[in-house]
Order: structure tokens, then C-alpha cells, then sequence
């Protein structure tokens, strides 16, 4: 049949692969397709407008619409649309947006790998601390230690560290040198209110893990300051830090997974920041573009740069790089984006409105529904219970979590309801107090429906 004789939606179903969506259920229930966005509101194909209490997918941190991050990429991609960054050819924007971000970023973390997305920072993470043990000479240390629940991502390497059941199922994964360590979960730890006790099992996990794994073979730990795809989990105050004592302990790397927390989501520009933390290598996406057009980078500490330079002789490439690495045109936009955090004073609207966040998650804590609230910033999460008192999890067979997104968008708002049934909460930083309060009251009337 010729295209233009069948909806979007059949062409969709028959040609499109979605990513993390299930073949079979896609082709039974088929998209919705957005069409336009302003601020906190997305409109769909049949004119439903929504509020977007996911910012996409933890990414729109400025929300939609922003006129000066359109001009900023209209205006580079007419004045020289792609520039690459092989053979020491470079551009002005990736060169300032790699200054901005050894600006802003954790002091010691001088040097910036730009990546097309996420899962390419986690991959090139892992490629270069292949490299720097290598080069330093300890070729053994290369077994990597992630956090059970995790996310890194969906590449061939990174996708072992993601500790989620379906990255793994069907793909072989993970591989021999990806191990993981229990979540720092309060809710759901018989250690639950006692914060220093939940820390320290932490660490005591890390030690034993490497233990057991010999000192000599194991080369970092891989970690989100608070985990995000695994159901918002938010560890106690000063996890990270002990943390990075351990690390430095056991003479490990500590790589911070910032893909989400980054760029105001949590309060500060960076999650690190808030602990004082410098990791030795930290990644990030999606709030650096705002979702706009995919970028990610890899900040790099001093030491590990070294390491690697001194490894190689001056001559030989460093055979890690992409067609798309310092894209000159999403570094315009990362640049903008960056000046809308700071000086638009996106970033203080999300700290200010992160108030209105929090009160709003706390007041549906009383709903017969809700086992535990959580969050930091605007990241947070509203964890379902079929019983408060024994924290009892619904029947998968329910299929709560499919029901209450659902349910969500046709009271028209938008968030994550993982497989758990935990509620994912990622607003942009430009909302507004009463666009705050909006979200949780019809939240609220999502989870009275489904009672
Ligand atoms: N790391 C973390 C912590 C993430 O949350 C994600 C995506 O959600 C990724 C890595 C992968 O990023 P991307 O989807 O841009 O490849």
C-alpha cells in the first residue's frame, strides 16, 4: 500500500523498532505520538494536552520550547553544521562547552570526552579505564563492581553493569568481569532508619567484593549518586562519600554514573557536589542537551588522563573516537542550555520548586496506596504497596504498573511507572509551583481510580 494510504500508527507498528518496548505488545497496542511541546505541556496526535512529569525521559530539564536553544543550533548549523574532532581538527563550541564543564563540574575533573548519548559515556568509560590500567602498567586490574538495580545504559559493555533483569535476558550478559553490589535501599533494607548502618554495609559489600575478586583485578566502581531506572532509590546523606573513601581504599576507580542526577535534577549542578565528592571519572547526558539534540561527555580526572598520555607514544592514536564526538552543532546547544541553568536561573527555579516537589510526594505518603515516598531535587519516586504495614508488593499478574501510566495519561500526566510498581517523578526545573501542585493532584486522582 502506498504510504500516504496508512496512518502513521500502521506504518509505525510495521516498521518502527522501539527501543525497550516488547515487539509483540508494541504491535498489539501500537504508539501515541507527541507532537508538540511547550514549557511543562506535551500535546499528542489527537490534540490531549499533558503535563510532563518525566521530562521526556529525565532529559527535558528546560523544558520544551525553548526559542534560544532553537536559534542556537539554527545559527551554528548554518555557519558550519559539522566539524570533526579527529586529526586535531576542532570547533569553537566544543571547545567552550568542554571549558564550561571543567568550570562547573567537581574540581579535579579538567578533561572532557564528548559522547553521542549515555550509554556511549558509560562505553567509553569502561574503553578508557581499559586503557589507563594498561598503560600503567596493571594490566590485571579490570574487573568492574556496579550496584544491584542499576542503570549504565544499554551498549554491548555497559549494558553488564545495568543490573536490570531485561537488559540482560536474552543478550548473554553480563560478562565475566561485571560484578554488582547491593542497592543502598532504605525502604526495602532491614536496616531501614539507621542511616550510618546502611552506609557501612555498603562499604563492608564493596570491601568483600573486591576481596574476593583479589585487589590486583579489580579496577572501579561504577555507581549512580542516586538510581534512577531501578526505581528512584536515594541512598542516605553521605553514602557517596564513604564510598569514594573506599574506593581510594582499596586503590579502585570511582566512576559516577550522572546521566540523570546532573545538571541541577537533585539541587545542585552536579549530585557529587552535594558530597563533596570528586569522582575519578563521572558521565553525563541528557539534562547537558536537555534533550534537545543527544549529546553525552566523559569527565576525566587529571590522573587518569595522565596515565593514559604517558602510556602512548606521542605518534600512536588513541584508537577511541566517533564520526559525531564534540558535534560542533549540539555543543551549541549544550552551551545554551548551560546559560539557561545558570544565568536564565533554571537551575534556581528547580531548587526553589523542588520544595513544592517534596511537599507534594509527602502528601500522598497518608494514600492507602503509597509504602514510601523519596527524593532528592526533582528526582523522586512514590512506591506502591498492596500492604503499608508488610510493605507487601502487588501481584505482578495485576499489571499495576502498565494501568497506572495508563491511567496517568488519560488524566493527563505523564510519569514512569516501573515494573515494580514504584512511580518515577523527573519534572523539568522550569516548573512552576502551581504546575507542581498540578502533578500530584492528579496523581492523587490516578491512584484513587485504580484503588
Ligand atoms: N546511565 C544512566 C544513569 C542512565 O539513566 C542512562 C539512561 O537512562 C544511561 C546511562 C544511558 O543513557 P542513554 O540512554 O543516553 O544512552
Amino acid at each position: 500500500m502506498h504510504q500516504s494510504n496508512r496512518s502513521l500508527l500502521d506504518i509505525d507498528r510495521d516498521h518502527l523498532i522501539h527501543p525497550v518496548t516488547s515487539f509483540r505488545g508494541h504491535e498489539a497496542r501500537g504508539a501515541t505520538l507527541l507532537q508538540s511541546g511547550k514549557g511543562m505541556w506535551l500535546t499528542d496526535m489527537d490534540g490531549r494536552e499533558v503535563l510532563d512529569a518525566f521530562a521526556g525521559l529525565w532529559c527535558v530539564n528546560v523544558g520544551y520550547g525553548q526559542d534560544s536553544i532553537v536559534e542556537a543550533a539554527a545559527e551554528q548549523m548554518r555557519r558550519l553544521p559539522y566539524a570533526t574532532g579527529y586529526f586535531h581538527f576542532g570547533s569553537e563550541p566544543a571547545v567552550k562547552l568542554a571549558q564550561r564543564l571543567v568550570d562547573l563540574s567537581p574540581d579535579g575533573l579538567d578533561h572532557v570526552y564528548f559522547t553521542l548519548g549515555g550509554s556511549d559515556a558509560v562505553d567509553s568509560a569502561i574503553r578508557y579505564i581499559t586503557h589507563y590500567y594498561n598503560a600503567i602498567g596493571k594490566p590485571a586490574k579490570k574487573q568492574c563492581i556496579a550496584l544491584e538495580r542499576g542503570y549504565h545504559g544499554s551498549s554491548s559493555t555497559g549494558a553488564g553493569l545495568t543490573a536490570l533483569a531485561n537488559f540482560h535476558r536474552g543478550f548473554d550478559l553480563p560478562l565475566r568481569w561485571q560484578h554488582h553490589i547491593a542497592s543502598p535501599y532504605p525502604y526495602r533494607s532491614d536496616l531501614e532508619g539507621d542511616d550510618a548502618a546502611i552506609i557501612a554495609r555498603s562499604v563492608q559489600e564493596l570491601k568483600d567484593k573486591v576481596a574476593q575478586l583479589g585487589a590486583d583485578n579489580v579496577a572501579a566502581f561504577f555507581c549512580e549518586p542516586i538510581q534512577g531506572s531501578g526505581g528512584v532509590i536515594v541512598p542516605p546523606v553521605g553514602w557517596l562519600k564513604a564510598m569514594r573513601q573506599a574506593c581510594d581504599e582499596l586503590d579502585i576507580l570511582l566512576v559516577a554514573d550522572e546521566v540523570i542526577t546532573a545538571f541541577g535534577r537533585t539541587g545542585p549542578m552536579f549530585a557529587c557536589e552535594a558530597e563533596g565528592v570528586t569522582p575519578d571519572l563521572m558521565t553525563v547526558a541528557k539534562g547537558l542537551t536537555a534533550g534537545y539534540v543527544p549529546m553525552g561527555a566523559v569527565l576525566m580526572s587529571d590522573k587518569v588522563y595522565q596515565g593514559i598520555a604517558n602510556g602512548a607514544a606521542p605518534d600512536v592514536a588513541i584508537g577511541h573516537g566517533a564520526t559525531y564526538s564534540g558535534h560542533p552543532v549540539s555543543a551549541a546547544v549544550g552551551l545554551e542550555v548551560l546559560r539557561l541553568y545558570t544565568e536564565g536561573g533554571i537551575l534556581a527555579n528547580g531548587q526553589k520548586v523542588a520544595v513544592r516537589f517534596d511537599a507534594g510526594l509527602a502528601g500522598l505518603a497518608d494514600h492507602p496506596m503509597v509504602g514510601d515516598t523519596r527524593g532528592r531535587g526533582l528526582l523522586g519516586a512514590i512506591e506502591l504497596v498492596a500492604d503499608k504495614g508488610g510493605k507487601t508488593r502487588f501481584d505482578p499478574a495485576l499489571k499495576l504498573a502498565d494501568r497506572l501510566f495508563a491511567k496517568g495519561y488519560e488524566n493527563g500526566v505523564i510519569f514512569r511507572a516501573f515494573a515494580d510498581n514504584i512511580i518515577g517523578l523527573a519534572p523539568a526545573l522550569c516548573a512552576s509551583d502551581a504546575e507542581m501542585d498540578e502533578i500530584f493532584a492528579r496523581i492523587r486522582k490516578t491512584l484513587d481510580d485504580l484503588l
